[in-house]
C-alpha cells in the first residue's frame, strides 16, 4: 500500500494546529504518513498576522487570546513561546455612552463580577438598572428552548438597560455580530449551559471561582493574553516546526471529487489534481460549500446559510503629546445604540508592552459589523482612516493628524453563528456522513476565536489519524 496520505486545505491558524497535531501523531507512531497544507496566499496564517513598521507592532487580526480556553496557551507552550506570553499592562477599560467615555471596572469583564461593588462603581447604568442587574440570580431559568438570541438571552437574564449598554457591546462586538442574531447556545455555551446547570450566570460562576480556587494576587487575572512579538510570532513558529510537513503556498484549491476507492480528488487552480486519502478543509465555510456542491449538495445548502461579516481594523499611531487622553486602560466599546461607524478601539499601546515607540502611542480601531458593514465592503481606506480618526478625535482629545496608519480590510471573514448554528452543523455532519474523509474545521463552526481554532485543529487532526490507522488495517 503507499504511503497514505492527508491534504491540508487553508494555510490559517486552524489548518497549521492541524498540521503541527498531525505531524506530532505521525511522530509518536512512527507511521509512514504523507501531510500537504494548501494555502491560497503567498503566507500563512490566515487572518493572524503582524506587521512591524518605525517600532511599531501591529497585529492585523486578532491582537490577543483567552487563556481560560487553554488550547492556544497549549500551544504556545509546546512550540516553546511560554516566555512570550503576555498580560495587559492596563485593565480598566471604557463604555461610550452618549458621546462620553465612562470607566468600566475590569471585574465587569466576566459579566458577573466577584466582587458586587463593581457594578455598583459604573456611572452610565441607571440606579434601577444596576438593581435589575444585581438580581439575576433570582431571574427563573428557561432551560427548555434549543438556542436564544444573546440580546434576548441578556435582556431576560439581566435586564434591559444592563443588556444593551454593557453585556451586547462586549460579548457581540469580539463577533462582529448583532446581538439579537447571534445565537447564545453557539457562541458563549459556557454562560448558556450555567442557566441550564446552575439556574443563573451569577451560580454558575460562583460555582466556577470556587472551582478555581484562585492563586493569591491572581484573582480577577486578565483572561487574556497576547505574544510579546505579536500574533504572526505563533503561525512563524508553527511554520519553522513543520518540517514534515509539504507546504504549498500561494495555490488555490478550486474543486474536490470523490473517488471510488474512498479518497478524494483535490483540484487545483494551476496543476494536476491531488489524491487524498483524507481531507481536511479550514477554508470558510462558503468556499467549502462550492466545492461541496456537487458532492453533498445538501450540506454545500447549509453551509451557505452561514453568513459573514465584513471588519475593518484601522491601525492609528499618534504622537503622545497630541493625545490629551491619559489612556489609562485598554481602550472603549461602543453599543450600537451610539451614532458611530466604530465598534471598539483597544488602545494597544496601553494594553500591551512593545506596541510603540517612546512618544508614541498605537490606537486600534474597529469598524463594522453584520448588517453595519457596507463601510467596510465599499469605502476607500482613506475614507475608513478619517472615520476613525474624526470618531476618535472628541473623545480622546486627539490635536494632531495621526503619524502612519494602517488599514486591514477584512472582507466576509467573521462568521456569524447565528440562532439554530447548532442544529444546523449536526444536519451538516449526516449530509456528509456518506463521505468520512471528507472532515470540515474552522472558525465557521466550533468557535471563531484562535483558542477555539486551535482546539478544532487538533481535534481534527485526531479524526484524521484515526481514518489513517483504519485505512492501514484494512491493507493489513
Ligand atoms: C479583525 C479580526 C480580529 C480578530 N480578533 C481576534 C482576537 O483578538 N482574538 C481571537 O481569539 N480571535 C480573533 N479573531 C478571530 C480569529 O482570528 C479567526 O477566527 C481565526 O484566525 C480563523 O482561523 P481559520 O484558520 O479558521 O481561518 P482563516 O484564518 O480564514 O484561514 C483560512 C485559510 O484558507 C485559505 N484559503 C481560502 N480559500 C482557499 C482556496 N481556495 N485554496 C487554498 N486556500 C484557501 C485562506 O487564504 C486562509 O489562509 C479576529 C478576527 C478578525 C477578522
Amino acid at each position: 500500500m503507499s504511503t497514505p496520505h492527508i491534504v491540508i486545505v487553508g494555510g490559517g491558524i486552524t489548518g497549521l494546529a492541524a498540521a503541527y497535531y498531525l505531524q506530532r501523531l505521525r511522530r509518536q507512531a512512527g507511521t509512514p504518513l504523507h501531510i500537504t497544507l494548501i494555502e491560497a496566499q503567498h503566507h500563512l496564517g490566515g487572518k493572524v498576522g503582524t506587521v512591524y513598521q518605525e517600532g511599531f507592532l501591529i497585529d492585523t487580526g486578532p491582537d490577543s487570546f483567552l487563556a481560560q480556553k487553554p488550547w492556544a496557551v497549549q500551544l504556545c507552550r509546546e512550540l516553546g513561546m511560554e516566555e512570550e506570553i503576555i498580560s495587559p499592562s492596563a485593565r480598566k477599560f471604557y463604555m461610550l455612552i452618549k458621546g462620553k467615555l465612562h470607566p468600566v471596572p475590569h471585574e465587569l469583564v466576566s459579566l458577573v463580577p466577584s466582587r458586587p461593588q463593581a457594578l455598583w462603581r459604573t456611572t452610565f447604568i441607571s440606579l434601577w438598572g444596576k438593581l435589575r442587574a444585581s438580581v439575576e440570580g433570582f431571574v427563573p431559568a428557561q432551560k427548555e428552548a434549543d438556542d436564544e438570541s444573546l440580546g434576548s438571552f441578556m435582556r431576560r437574564r439581566f435586564g434591559k438597560e444592563f443588556a444593551l449598554k454593557f453585556a451586547e457591546p462586549l460579548m457581540a462586538g469580539v463577533h462582529a455580530g448583532h446581538p439579537d442574531r447571534l445565537s447564545m447556545a453557539a457562541v458563549y455555551p459556557m454562560y448558556w449551559e450555567m442557566e441550564r446547570k446552575h439556574g443563573s450566570i451569577t451560580r454558575g460562576l460562583r460555582h466556577l471561582r470556587r472551582q478555581r480556587q484562585p492563586v493569591k494576587g491572581q484573582r480577577d487575572a486578565s483572561p487574556f493574553v497576547a505574544l510579546r512579538y505579536g500574533m504572526g510570532s505563533l503561525v512563524e513558529r508553527l511554520a519553522r516546526n513543520l518540517k514534515e510537513v509539504d507546504i504549498w503556498l500561494s495555490t488555490k484549491v478550486t474543486g474536490a471529487t470523490p473517488l471510488p476507492d474512498g479518497s478524494t480528488s483535490i483540484h487545483l487552480q494551476h496543476g494536476e489534481p491531488l489524491r487524498a486519502d483524507v481531507v481536511i478543509f479550514t477554508t470558510p465555510s462558503y468556499t467549502t460549500a462550492e466545492w461541496l456542491q456537487s458532492i453533498a449538495p445538501d450540506a454545500a445548502h447549509l453551509l451557505r446559510q452561514i453568513p459573514y461579516a465584513s471588519t475593518a481594523v484601522v491601525s492609528l499611531a499618534y504622537r503622545r503629546e497630541g493625545v490629551e487622553h491619559p489612556l489609562d486602560g485598554s481602550g472603549f466599546l461602543v453599543p450600537r445604540t451610539e451614532p458611530l461607524p466604530v465598534t471598539g478601539c483597544t488602545w494597544s499601546s496601553s494594553k500591551w508592552e512593545g506596541r510603540a515607540p517612546d512618544g508614541s502611542v498605537l490606537l486600534r480601531v474597529f469598524i463594522g459589523y453584520a448588517g453595519a458593514d457596507q463601510i467596510v465592503e465599499q469605502g476607500w481606506d482613506d475614507l475608513l482612516v478619517r472615520a476613525a480618526h474624526e470618531a476618535l478625535q472628541p473623545l480622546l482629545g486627539i490635536r494632531d493628524e495621526p503619524v502612519m496608519t494602517w488599514v486591514n480590510r477584512w472582507l466576509k471573514a467573521m462568521p456569524q453563528y447565528e440562532v439554530g448554528h447548532l442544529s444546523r452543523l449536526q444536519r451538516v455532519e449526516s449530509a456528509l456522513s456518506a463521505y468520512p474523509s471528507i472532515l470540515l474545521a474552522g472558525s465557521a463552526y466550533r468557535g471563531v476565536g484562535v483558542p477555539d481554532c486551535v482546539k478544532q485543529g487538533k481535534e481534527v487532526a485526531e479524526k484524521a489519524w484515526q481514518k489513517v490507522l483504519n485505512l492501514n488495517r484494512s491493507h493489513v
